[in-house]
């Protein structure tokens, strides 16, 4: 293999390029990024650099010095088009195509909308740098009232923020409570606390109907959202949390089959053993049959290590298997998730109390531990977190 292309320039594309040159790759690698940004963090869009406790300059997961030392060929601003995987070609959209002899697919996802929904000012979705930048001006330029609309991770940590800003909050979510698909009804209702007490108005069990707004200037602006209901709650701003859809359009007649993200083997390999798929965008299956494919950090940060060596090795010569590690800061606690939460048997707290916003909750399934969460309580989280990891690596 002699040039790599890494499409996707970002956490999982970054750690792509160096695990191939912590692997011995010593060929061509040429990264694409569609973004105009070296790779940077986006946990803080939510959290710090909407709030303004860091900035921009805060956020690269690289300088330029890392970038030197990896002698990779960025080429930032420019989108990859097509995949020609028979003649070994990437084509771009400045027009220019890349010969190369294997693909790594690191392309995310984009924030989803409501559909039918259009543009209009004061509708936000926060996926980029420059989603936050806007979100922050219109927070801090007097905005009074904000909805957010969905109460996941990302919706959480806005909501979180808005209120840290001191706008007044609306929280919506179509569960019972919020997360309650993966952390269950009972620790979700500890998260519909943590919003309710710090005075953020949660609303569960709705939906969203439309966006009532009206003209402002030549443009249209947001005045509120109407519930299927017939509520219509007020509001001068209107962030949508409602998830992301893994970036495939561009892989359209490539062969490189796709369905809610990009289709691999358990390690991480396309149909196609010189094209391998990584973080936000890769669905991979699991040792029980089913696929997953993440929406977090580690992952992205984790996968790529196995996904390079199957692409180096031409074949599938290890599994992945994932931490489940995942993070969220709000309202000034930590929460921390590792493991498998999904369909136990039993959710026990075993140390502290949610009513103190001190815990950790162990998930049982047949008698043994398969996942944690912890909120404020680093110390024994991490210990339980080693402890799931060394009977996976024991039982696999
Ligand atoms: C606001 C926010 C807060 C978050 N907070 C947390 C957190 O607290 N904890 C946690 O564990 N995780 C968090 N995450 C999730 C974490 O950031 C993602 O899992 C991670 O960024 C995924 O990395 P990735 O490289 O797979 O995808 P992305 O970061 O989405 O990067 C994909 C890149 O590919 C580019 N691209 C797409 N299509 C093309 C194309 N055709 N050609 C060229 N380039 C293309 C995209 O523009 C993008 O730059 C958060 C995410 C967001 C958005």
């Amino acid at each position: 293999m002699r040039t790599v292309t890494v499409v996707g320039a970002s956490l999982a594309g970054l750690n792509s390029v160096q695990q191939l040159r912590h692997q011995g790759f010593d060929g061509r690698i040429v990264v694409v990024g569609d973004e105009p940004h070296r790779p940077y963090d986006r946990p803080p869009l939510s959290k710090a650099l909407l709030a303004g406790r860091a900035s921009v300059d805060d956020l690269w997961l690289c300088d330029q010095e890392d970038q030197d030392e990896l002698d990779a060929e960025w080429l930032l601003g420019v989108r990859a088009e097509q995949l020609d995987p028979a003649a070994g070609r990437v084509r771009l959209s400045n027009g220019a195509e890349i010969d190369t002899d294997g693909v790594v697919i690191a392309t995310g996802g984009q924030a989803k909308r409501l559909p039918g929904i259009e543009d209009i000012q004061g509708l936000h979705t926060v996926r980029t740098i420059e989603d936050a930048i806007a979100l922050r001006a219109e927070l801090t330029r007097g905005a009074g009232e904000v909805v957010v609309v969905g109460a996941g991770w990302i919706g959480a940590e806005i909501a979180s923020t808005c209120h840290e800003l001191g706008l007044g909050v609306t929280l919506l979510e179509a569960g019972e409570v919020p997360l309650s698909r993966t952390l269950g009804d009972a620790m979700g209702s500890v998260f519909a606390a943590l919003h309710t007490d710090h005075g953020v108005t949660l609303r569960c069990r709705t939906q969203v109907g439309g966006i009532a707004n009206a003209p402002d200037g030549d443009q249209r602006r947001v005045t509120g959202v109407w519930l299927t209901d017939g509520t219509q709650l007020p509001a001068d701003v209107v962030v949508m949390g409602i998830g992301m859809r893994p970036a495939t359009d561009w892989l359209a007649g490539s062969g490189v089959a796709v369905d809610d993200g990009v289709l691999c083997d358990p390690g991480c390999v396309t149909e196609l053993p010189s094209v391998v798929a990584v973080g936000d965008v890769a669905r991979y299956r699991t040792a029980a049959g089913n696929t997953a494919r993440h929406e977090h950090w580690t992952n992205a940060a984790e996968q790529p290590a196995t996904a390079i060596r199957n692409l180096l090795a031409g074949t599938t010569i290890e599994h992945y298997r994932p931490s489940g590690y995942v993070w969220s800061d709000q309202y000034g606690v930590r929460l921390q998730v590792a493991g498998e939460l999904g369909q136990p048997d039993e959710v026990e707290v075993v140390d502290g109390s949610p009513s103190d916003r001190r815990f950790v909750t162990a998930y049982r399934r047949g008698g043994d531990t398969v996942g944690v969460l912890a909120m404020n309580n680093p110390k024994l989280f991490t210990r339980m977190r080693k402890q799931l990891a060394k009977r996976a690596a024991s039982s696999s």
